[in-house]
């Protein structure tokens, strides 16, 4: 089995979660302080491939399980993570701590979106969480790292109500989860996350500017790792943002069918435009689930009355 982590310097990590098998699908970032913090741990499906690495690095102990969000890709394995490190807190947001406790709605609401034959290949089963080994965290808690050191959180819905970002000063870390979408290594580019049921645009573009105020060093991606160019990434990421919503109001006139297929060719016949290769460009197409973003948007769209 594959390993790979990388230093960030500052006693963090960056640990590739080889989710669905796969190299640079799923970056969990560790903070090898006196008080240990994993961010993500990824879904049940490839633990195994997180603990063999925090195995290799002579990890025996985890003060804390940072997840930035609930969606199982995030924190699908949280409920295993915890029953192999029984001294971790699990620190999740105030909306999605009895998800974890409880995941049977949040499992019911993932077989929508990916069907419930997919389940089990693509995620694996989730465990519950004891409600005491729950760290329910809200907007300016902080979580100890240890040494005077400590991650601050900044609650960003948009992209789900339950996300956090986190913020570390030595390190220059925002660590933004799906925040602002997903930018892997080789591109530099960023496309939006637009899941059912919590997506909404003004409040994801609300998140980008208030990460741009912060000023962070690089943004830690979990799709997937370190982007050094946060204004341009944040910049990038609310002009495709309404790119996005203002191309699925104009289709959606024409009829949903079709939809998620015709946004596929879009989005990425764009991608060729902009001069991207076509391994950069089959990276994202790989880990988008198009009828996944078309929904969340269209779901957006019939809320707020703002279907083109
Ligand atoms: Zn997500």
């Amino acid at each position: 089995m594959a390993v790979s982590v990388t230093s960030l310097g500052h006693d963090l990590f960056l640990i590739d979660g080889f989710m669905h098998g796969e190299p640079e699908r799923l970056a969990c970032y560790l903070f090898d302080t006196p008080e240990r913090v994993l961010i993500e741990c990824g879904p049940s499906g490839s633990l195994h491939s997180l603990l063999e690495a925090l195995d290799d690095l002579g990890i025996d102990d985890i003060a804390t399980l940072a997840v930035t969000h609930i969606h199982l890709d995030h924190a699908g394995g949280a409920g295993h993570f915890a029953l192999r490190y029984p001294n971790a807190d699990i620190a999740v947001h105030a909306k999605g701590a009895r998800h974890l406790a409880d995941p049977s709605r949040l499992w019911s609401s993932a077989v929508r979106v990916w069907g419930a034959e997919n389940m089990e290949t693509l995620w694996g089963p989730m465990e519950p969480i004891d409600k005491d080994r729950l760290m329910v965290i809200d907007e300016g808690d902080r979580i100890p790292l240890g040494g005077g050191r400590s991650i601050e959180v900044l609650a960003t819905p948009g992209h789900a109500k339950h996300h956090v970002v986190y913020l570390e000063d030595e390190s220059g870390g925002a660590f933004v989860g799906d925040a602002v979408g997903m930018a892997f290594p080789h591109g530099h580019m960023v496309q939006p996350v637009t899941p059912p049921p919590d997506f909404n645009p003004d409040l994801v573009a609300t998140q980008l500017r208030r990460l741009a105020d912060r000023d962070p060093g690089f943004l830690g991606f979990a799709h997937y790792g370190p982007e050094r160019n946060p204004p341009k990434a944040l910049a990038e990421a609310e002009s495709r943002l309404w790119e996005w919503i203002r191309w699925v109001q104009e289709a959606a006139r024409g009829g949903p069918e079709h939809l998620a297929e015709a946004m596929r060719t879009w989005v990425l016949d764009g991608y060729r435009a902009e001069g991207y290769s076509e391994a950069i460009i089959e990276q994202y197409d790989k880990n988008t689930f198009w009828p996944m973003q078309i929904t969340g948007i269209l779901h957006w769209m019939a809320k707020t009355g703002s279907l083109g």
